[in-house]
């Protein structure tokens, strides 16, 4: 198998977690043997520090289908647990502001997720002159660990459903930020450059959502 073709392996492999609700994190640990740990959204592959892309795309492409199969169970427990303990209703933010209404956890979600589809086509019209690209799909996505990700060959982009909780101007960063992978699929100057022609004040936007749990991708 070529480096293209691992990496290509890979990038299938990647896809298929995605699609189903599950982040891949693959990191270099001084661990003798490919470890794999399952959790809620997201599997994690720690690796030997000497090994081979080739090897790790074929030990992961090993371990897919067991991945894909554990963690609908994993949810269905966790579902179970979170079924048994009672739900508390909190006031919530909606655009970063406190709203009179309270709602649990899975209410919320609905809520936010409503909230968010509403807004979603007026601000993709609204930025992709801007930016000039095109998203050719977009999903409302439940992502624990990012607030958007960008398929770039699928011109496919996903927003976190939790981005109703923050200011608008943060989705609208966020669109921003992934359509500009759609010039650049990487984090270099240029396309941070590119965000910053699209959108100058795009910093402070990016601060207020670095310091909560999501990352962008
Ligand atoms: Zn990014």
């Amino acid at each position: 198998m070529t480096t293209a073709l691992s990496e290509s392996l890979l990038t299938a492999l990647i896809e298929r977690l995605a699609a189903a609700d599950i982040e891949l994190k693959v990191s270099q640990k001084p661990v003798r043997n490919i470890n794999f740990s399952l959790k809620p959204y997201q599997l994690a592959v720690s690796v030997p520090v000497a090994i081979s892309a080739k090897q790790v795309a074929q030990a992961i492409d090993r371990r897919v289908d067991w991945a894909l199969d554990h963690h609908k169970q994993l949810l269905i427990r966790q579902q179970q647990l979170f079924s048994m303990t009672p739900t508390v209703a909190h006031p919530i933010l909606l655009w970063g502001k406190a709203q009179s209404i309270n709602l649990n956890e899975q209410e919320k979600l609905v809520y936010y997720r409503q909230q968010l589809a509403e807004v979603m086509p007026e601000l993709f019209d609204k930025w992709q002159p801007i930016v000039g690209a095109q998203a050719k799909e977009t999903r409302i996505k439940k992502m624990h660990t990012r607030w958007g990700s960008c398929n770039t060959r699928a011109q496919r982009i996903w927003l976190s459903v939790y981005l109703p909780a923050f200011p608008i101007e943060c989705t609208e960063y966020v669109i921003v930020h992934e359509l500009c992978h759609l010039h650049h699929a990487n984090h270099s100057r240029a396309f941070w450059q590119t965000v910053e022609t699209a959108m100058p004040e795009y910093k402070q936007w990016h601060k207020m959502l670095a310091g909560k749990a999501g990352k962008l991708d």
